[in-house]
């Protein structure tokens, strides 16, 4: 496993991370979650994410179970707070002080740790003032809950105004989490621009598209049995991916893949590891084989020329 640091901060993260949204604590029972998160541990993995929302609290649990014992300094733990988790009254959402901290000493409960080293908005609040919401972290970081803090899919300009309120309030603000894949290249125009400007790493999330980027989806075949397609919940998040003209071209990338000696998995988590401000590509997996194969992305350095061939693939298809 190669290692970098989260932006400009003295924080150093591995390349491939272990999340464990719509795995732990709903598609995947308790051991078998154990079994992925010792897979990551014994491939170097030493970043895991999660999110107090993810299976309305239980993901954090699972996780917080599957890493104990673990030395703690050894490891990289980032959760993530805005969406409510349990009844939805008036405060139990968003990014207001009150329900920053209350969330964030639950969620230390459920992870078993004293602190987070990342603690992350997981989407922007347009009804609480940036101001209220940056003391609130500020706070969380004076008290040593949170070592570092992260946001999720701010679009540039709220970074941007984030960054100068973090700087006047003297709190790390180190990285931003956004969905990013050879099928999804949103931030490259205006969100890796303004974080580099201010100094954060970007820890992209779904990196090979839900699985989508396997190419396990055949055009016109019903979907793989046991696959995130075929859970509850999962369905509606990789549904949007399960086109067949989306999932031809996928195909057309597996002889490239071939080419350079890489699974298509391995393919694509390479692909967001060669943007230079990407931090850390966050792999989700339902059992341990995936994170043994994703994980051998690290560290892969893609050709030019092949760069070049996989955007003439999906030259019309990928959302920019
Ligand atoms: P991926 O793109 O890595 O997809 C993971 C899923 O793909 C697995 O659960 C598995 O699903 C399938 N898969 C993985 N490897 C293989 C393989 N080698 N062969 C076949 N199938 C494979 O990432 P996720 O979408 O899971 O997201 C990763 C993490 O990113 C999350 O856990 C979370 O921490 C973070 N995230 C953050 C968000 C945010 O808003 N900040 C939003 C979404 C995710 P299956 O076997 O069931 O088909």
């Amino acid at each position: 496993m190669e290692f970098r640091r989260l932006g400009r901060s003295g924080l150093t993260v591995s390349e491939i991370s272990y999340g464990n949204w719509l795995t732990h604590g709903s598609q995947v029972e308790e051991e078998q979650a154990a079994a992925c998160v010792r897979a990551a541990l014994d491939a170097g993995i030493t970043t895991f994410d999660t999110a107090d929302v993810y299976a309305n609290t239980a993901a954090e649990s699972v996780l917080g179970r599957a890493l104990a014992g673990q030395r703690r300094e050894s490891l990289e733990i980032l959760t993530k707070v805005f969406w409510p988790t349990g009844p939805k009254g008036p405060n139990d959402q968003g990014l207001g002080r009150k329900h920053i901290i209350e969330s964030a000493n639950a969620s230390l409960k459920r992870l078993r740790t004293d602190y987070v080293d990342v603690y992350q908005a997981h989407r922007f609040d347009r009804t609480v003032p940036l101001e209220e919401t940056m003391l609130a972290f500020a706070e969380l970081v004076r008290q040593g809950k949170a070592l570092y803090i992260g946001v999720s899919e701010w679009t540039a300009e709220q970074i941007t105004r984030g960054a100068a309120l973090a700087r006047e309030l003297r709190v790390p603000f180190i990285s931003n989490q956004p969905q990013y894949s050879m099928l999804w290249r949103v931030i490259e125009p205006q969100v890796i621009p303004a974080s580099e400007r201010e100094g954060l790493g970007q820890i992209v999330f779904s990196p090979i598209a839900q699985g989508v980027l396997t190419g396990k989806y055949l055009p016109g075949q019903p979907v793989p049995d046991g696959s995130r397609a075929t859970d509850e919940s999962g369905k509606n998040f990789v549904g949007r991916w399960l086109r067949d003209d989306i999932l031809e071209r996928v195909q057309q990338l597996k002889p490239l893949a071939a080419e350079a000696g890489l699974s298509l998995a391995q393919l694509a988590v390479a692909w967001v590891l060669q943007n230079e401000n990407v931090s850390s590509a966050i792999i989700g997996a339902s059992r341990p084989e995936q994170v043994t194969e994703n994980v051998k992305a690290s560290g892969v350095v893609l050709e030019k020329s092949l760069l070049d061939k996989i955007d003439a693939v999906l030259d019309d298809i990928v959302v920019t």
